[in-house]
């Protein structure tokens, strides 16, 4: 009788446990985490840390611009259907906010941008911004804001945290590899031509961790217009300096740089395209550039085969 009463006892406690294990995972029927992300950098990042155990939307796709993004009715039910969700913050996703911190009162909603100690950022001067948001394209920076990813996670799910642990660290090794690639490769553009033009000024970051001068035709933002004046400073700048190339990018259209390479033509100066580099979003889902790392070393060796 003691014997049956045991079992019993044991099976109880292995339903208890399976039913509690269901609670911390009540994401759907997998038990799997479901994250919803603003920019596809954080969900990159999010698959890479959560692995199997979680299930990622990023709500801004390829060529998507943050400055500018508004919700959706679908992207509301994705933050509605989310168990946490990620965005980047310091004002990045300016147009969201409002839905995001609406979010935030009844899901852990997170700015990992915003858990990155103050001093390391570049502060910003005029507009909405009281920093850079960019601060993906410093690469240790990057790290600091993932960290939030991955402490939510296990704050979320204690039972898998060596699981999470052990994703990081194999992550961040291989973004240490990234950084070690990108600081080889950008060495070889000689010091003249150590200068970035590009639409907007999304490569503040980029341009200090490689010791690069970076110009925008746009501000940090983009949801201000570049007027007439813009255009000639920045023509007069590359031909007073003799720039030689200009690099667009995939989540702004091509119209400003075009403007700055034809007004450079009319004054004798020759400008060509370096070629097209992910700033605000990633490339197509499916292709390397439509990961973090891919659309990094895009960029490096897009910047370094065109300058150096
Ligand atoms: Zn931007």
């Amino acid at each position: 009788m003691k014997k049956i009463v045991g079992i019993f006892l044991v099976i109880s406690l292995i339903f208890v446990s399976a039913c509690a294990k269901q609670n911390v995972n009540k994401g759907n029927d997998d038990g799997k985490i479901i994250v919803t992300t603003t920019i596809g950098q954080i969900a990159d990042a999010v698959k890479n840390i959560g692995g199997e155990k979680v299930i990622v939307n990023s709500l801004m796709g390829p060529g998507t611009d943050p400055h500018l993004y508004k919700a959706t009715q679908g992207d509301i039910a994705k933050l509605e259907k989310a168990d946490i969700i990620f965005y980047s913050g310091l004002y990045l996703e300016g147009k969201m906010l409002d839905v995001l911190e609406r979010i935030n009162t009844t899901k852990p909603t997170y700015a990992i941008a915003e858990a990155i100690d103050k001093e390391k950022l570049l502060s910003a001067s005029g507009g909405s911004y009281a920093y850079d948001p960019h601060v993906w394209f410093d690469i240790n920076l990057w790290k600091e804001a993932l960290e939030v990813v991955k402490t939510s996670l296990i704050e979320r799910d204690p039972d898998n945290k060596d699981y999470y642990e052990e994703n990081t660290k194999k992550y961040f090794k291989q973004l240490d590899e990234l950084r070690a690639y990108a600081v080889e490769e950008m060495a070889q553009i000689p010091d003249e031509q150590r200068v970035l033009v590009t639409a907007h000024d999304a490569f503040g970051y980029f341009g200090k961790a490689f010791d690069m001068e970076v110009m925008g035709l746009q501000g940090l933002s983009t949801d201000s217009e570049y007027g007439l004046g813009d255009v000639q400073n920045l023509v007069d700048t590359l031909v007073k300096r003799n720039i030689k190339a200009v690099f667009i990018e995939s989540s702004i259209s091509e119209r400003s740089i075009n403007a700055v390479i034809e007004g450079a033509k009319q004054k004798g100066h020759e400008v060509k395209i370096g070629g097209e580099l992910f700033s605000d979003a990633m490339g197509e889902e499916g292709t390397e550039e439509g990961t973090y790392i891919g659309m990094y070393k895009h960029n490096v060796k897009t910047i370094s085969d065109a300058i150096k």
